[in-house]
């Protein structure tokens, strides 16, 4: 315990570690007791507000930091109310000497901190903002013409022209306590976890939450750390091979951990480096992670690529609205089993498989003709994931009009996707388990199957398994003729 000395506050917000946190490290170095607080603002508009699969995430991600946190023989803080009444409360009540956080990314915050600034200034505490989001400055990063990128490839290879990320720091090994503590709230309060009823009950199947031993995905620091072990150990080689099959445990699903910052981007850059330097598959995930980057750097630059479409001339396309097929996309019944199977394994796990991200994007944009706007904040709800930047860029790229996007006529057909990625229909009969007796031939298009062999395998269309809700080959159609309004627009 330290006496005599002001405490320094750390803002937490996506920086739930404390392996390679620089505010952390830096406050600690400079001597004074710690004081760890994370704020629950649901109020300032500037603060992003997780979805109801990242609010469960959270909840256990803030409950292993806690447990991480009280192994130091520090309390973490919980508060709730506007992030900047509440840090210059806690700063009055504890007499903070210093205040110091992790810089957020996101174009909104960056307001809020700015405000949290001029109060430290004016109240003569110590403020400082590190980076640690990216791995590089997402403003930094530009063209021979001084203008930010809007192509990945060269914006990945300028990247990597740039001295390399720092190496990760270690866990302070003491940290300094303060002599009392301010009141927390209980994490159980906060009713982050739903109730009645808990729809997330299965999610625990896959990441196992705060199970010791057991919980090898768990949210939090030591689950974020044995998913990149368990990922560098295993199959990283086979990455670029396998990355796009649904029913191949193929990518490292680092991506909730990622998003609230439990393990460093440079961690996972270095320790992939380091282990699998000349590695095919290494480098196709550290470019994965440069997509990441990408989108960060592109948020940055485009704030309003959340809602507007990031080529102007794709505000004319002309969206159809369409209740029942927006909720059959939804829960998972179109009818398309590749389809069908993505969507429920986001509602069973909270996550879904990359390849099939594209699929259902594709398919909902394109085939229904719905704004990628209902698809974004779908995920945003339902994915543990949920970020800002990676999914507007993924919806965009989806609807043709990203930065680097999918051409307009790129249109995925479900069934020869489903044929080419999931050719046995595993992943298939995993998640939609009324088709799981129909041949591999029949499961990618149980409508075009003979009556006998859906007789045999027990499925009755329109009964046990819902009948298409579309027509490919028609939809496909209106998709590419709506663009033509697009291209007018361009034209104006
Ligand atoms: C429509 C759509 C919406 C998406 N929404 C999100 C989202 O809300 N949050 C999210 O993290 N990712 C999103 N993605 C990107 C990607 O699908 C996920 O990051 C990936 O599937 C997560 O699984 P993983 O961690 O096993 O990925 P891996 O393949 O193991 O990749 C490692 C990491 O690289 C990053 N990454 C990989 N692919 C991408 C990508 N295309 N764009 C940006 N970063 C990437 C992620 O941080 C990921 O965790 C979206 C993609 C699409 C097409």
């Amino acid at each position: 315990m330290t006496d005599n000395i002001n405490p320094t506050l750390i803002w937490l917000r996506r920086d739930l570690r404390l392996r390679d946190h620089l505010p952390l490290t830096k406050a600690v170095e400079s001597g004074a007791p710690i004081i760890p607080v994370y704020i629950l603002d649901r109020t300032s508009p500037e603060i992003e507000k997780p979805g109801a699969a990242s609010l469960w995430w959270l909840h256990h991600s803030l409950s292993a930091l806690q447990k991480a946190y009280r192994e130091k023989g520090i309390k973490l803080i919980l508060r709730r109310g506007p992030a900047v009444e509440v840090l210059g409360e806690l700063c009055k009540e504890t007499e903070a000497g210093a205040l110091f956080f992790q810089r957020s990314i996101l174009p909104g915050e960056e307001a809020l901190e700015q405000n949290i600034a001029d109060f430290c200034e004016r109240n003569e505490i110590d403020f400082r903002r590190f980076r640690g989001e990216t791995l590089y400055d997402p403003g930094e990063i530009r063209t021979g013409s001084d203008t930010p990128y809007k192509v990945f490839t060269p914006f990945w290879k300028s990247c990597l022209e740039e001295p390399e990320p720092g190496e990760p720091l270690p866990i302070p090994r003491t940290i300094p306590a303060a002599k009392n503590d301010p009141e927390s709230d209980k994490l159980e309060d906060w009713e982050l976890l739903p109730k009645r009823p808990n729809w997330a009950k299965s999610f625990e199947n896959l990441w196992q939450p705060g199970k010791e031993g057991a919980g090898e995905e768990g949210a939090g620091e030591v689950g974020a750390r044995r998913s990149l072990a368990r990922f560098l150990n295993s199959h990283v080689s086979d990455y670029k091979k396998m990355r796009d099959y649904p029913a191949v445990d193929g990518t490292s699903r680092l991506s909730p951990h990622l998003h609230y910052g439990e393990i460093s981007i440079r961690d996972c850059w270095h320790q992939t480096k380091a282990e699998h330097v000349a590695d095919k598959g290494a480098e196709a995930f550290l470019r994965e992670l440069g997509w990441r980057e990408f989108c960060y750097h592109l948020l940055h630059h485009w704030p309003e690529m959340e809602e507007q479409p990031f080529r102007p001339e794709y505000a004319a396309y002309p969206w159809a609205k369409n209740k029942a097929q927006l909720e059959a996309w939804q829960k998972g019944k179109t009818g398309f089993p590749i389809i069908d199977a993505a969507m429920r394994q986001l509602w069973q796990t909270g996550w879904m498989h990359n390849r099939l991200r594209m699929l259902v994007g594709s398919f909902l944009v394109k085939n229904l003709m719905i704004h990628w706007h209902e698809g974004r904040d779908w995920f945003w709800d339902t994915l543990v994931d949920a970020d800002i930047a990676n999914n507007s860029a993924g919806w965009q790229w989806i609807a043709g009009s990203g930065a680097d996007a999918a051409p307009y006529f790129r249109i995925f057909n479900p069934v020869t996707q489903s044929e080419r990625f999931d050719k046995e229909g595993e992943f298939i009969r995993r998640y939609v388990p009324e088709l799981k007796d129909l041949p591999a031939k029949h499961i990618h298009a149980p409508y075009d199957a003979p009556k006998e062999i859906l007789e045999k395998a027990g499925v009755r269309l329109g009964k046990t398994y819902p009948k298409p809700i579309v027509d490919l080959k028609t939809t496909r159609q209106a998709a590419l003729d709506g663009y033509e309004k697009v291209k007018a627009n361009k034209d104006d």
